[in-house]
């Protein structure tokens, strides 16, 4: 039951998952109600730890808040990393009340409005302009409130990184400035009245081969210090992305985040001291920081032996887990990990089908899984729900109720 590495990570008490110090069904108890995300304290602290020890001491780990922008979720990290990416200003009014000063948050993202750049103005935070038309809206902005917006420039790379999950730089893109444009928009920003910071590449998301990783970092590097050639004075602001991804599925690897460490050390070490003395050097996750850290527990509701198939019927599904389901950004649906939570020490029997409450077939969880045999009342588990979870589910999808979310 306990091959998938994440799985292993829990740990179990008195045959159960634990959380939190806590078994699974204790948990659900002091929970009161099915389905519900939980994640585990003890794990995001240790996760960054991990990320510590491998990485140069002088990077900054930023925590892109749209992989769980929970507010209890947020504020721990808050005292744990050194920075946070925003994507919204929703997600910046929950940064913005913890201890992180506005200076450690940047705001990322295309087609941001008049309105959303007045608020990150105002606050202080590290703009991250996206088009010509974002550069002029952002200068318009500081020189009526007169704030001098603090700001940096997205571009969009002018390579592309093998086997991200989504990628998000180059080609064409709806992200960042193409790296051939930057120049034209330099000229204007030096002469702006505005506090222009430096450069962010975001490549490539959920990327697990540290050799594609490291290449593009390096490549990364040797753009932006092109791009600062042409400025009058020395940058301060190295956002490298990030990228790092998570084991979904059985096959999946784990990111080699020593070999990672070792290729940004060097980076630091060579290039980055010599042509960017100044400049603190981000690395902004999400995924790879909360993803393995939470799961999604739902109760067996009903047991159906259809045609030579078993099936469990949760009270959960896609409306709150929907990357489980196999409809968010996967080609082919595999499997995510998934436990009977209270009979981890019982062995698999025959393949179940383990399928959510909606009335659709897309409602996948488990298909022909091998897990010990459950009960109505059992609880399934399904991992890796910590990043891109409830709040990229489409919750209103039947009009079930909301889910719990408990930090423990
Ligand atoms: C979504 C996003 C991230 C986080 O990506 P992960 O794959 O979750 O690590 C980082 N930076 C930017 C700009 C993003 O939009």
């Amino acid at each position: 039951m306990t091959e998938h590495p994440t799985i292993a990570t829990f740990g179990t008490a008195d045959g159960q998952l634990s959380l939190g110090g806590m078994t699974l069904q204790r948990l659900a108890a002091r929970v009161g109600t099915t389905p519900f995300f939980a994640y585990d304290r003890a794990l995001l602290t240790a996760r960054v730890e991990r990320l510590r020890a491998a990485l140069p001491k002088a990077i900054h780990l930023s925590y892109a808040v749209k992989a769980n922008p929970m507010p209890a979720v947020v504020q721990h990290l808050a005292g744990l990393v050194d920075a946070m990416d925003v994507a919204s200003t929703g997600e910046m009014a929950t940064v913005l009340d913890t201890v992180l000063p506005a200076e450690r948050v940047s705001f990322a993202g295309p087609g941001k409005t008049e309105a959303e750049i007045e608020k990150a103005v105002a606050a202080g935070v590290t703009i991250e302009m996206e088009s010509a038309t974002e550069v002029d809206r952002v200068v318009k902005i500081g020189d009526r409130l007169g704030f001098r917006p603090r700001v940096a420039l997205r571009v969009n790379p002018d390579f592309r990184v093998k086997g991200s999950g989504m990628r998000m730089g180059g080609g064409p893109q709806q992200f960042g400035v193409d790296v051939e444009q930057v120049p034209h928009l330099l000229a204007r920003l030096v002469a702006a009245d505005v506090d222009f910071l430096g450069f962010h590449v975001f490549a490539g998301s959920q990327n697990l081969d540290a050799a594609i990783l490291g290449e593009a970092q390096r490549r990364t590097v040797d753009l932006i210090v092109a791009l600062a050639e042409r400025l009058p004075s020395p940058i301060r602001y190295v956002n490298l992305g990030g990228g790092f991804g998570i084991p979904y599925f059985a096959k999946d690897i784990p990111v080699d985040l020593d070999a990672i460490g070792a290729n940004l050390a060097e980076l630091m070490a060579t290039r980055i001291a010599a042509c960017l003395p100044e400049a603190a050097v981000v690395v902004e996750l999400g995924r790879y920081l909360v993803g393995e850290c939470g799961v999604y527990v739902t109760r067996v509701v009903d047991r159906k032996h259809s045609r030579g198939r078993d099936y469990l019927v949760v009270d959960g599904g896609m409306h709150h887990q929907l990357a489980a389901s196999g409809n968010f950004g996967q080609v082919i649906r595999r499997n995510y990990p998934i436990a009977v939570g209270n009979r981890m020490d019982e062995p698999a029997a025959g393949p179940v089908t383990v399928v959510g409450c909606l009335c659709t077939p897309l409602d996948l969880l488990g298909d022909e899984v091998a897990l010990p045999p459950a009960d109505i009342g059992d609880l399934i588990v399904l991992f890796q729900a910590g990043a891109y979870g409830l709040t990229a589910s489409p919750t209103a999808f039947l009009g079930h109720p909301h889910p719990a979310e408990v930090l423990v």
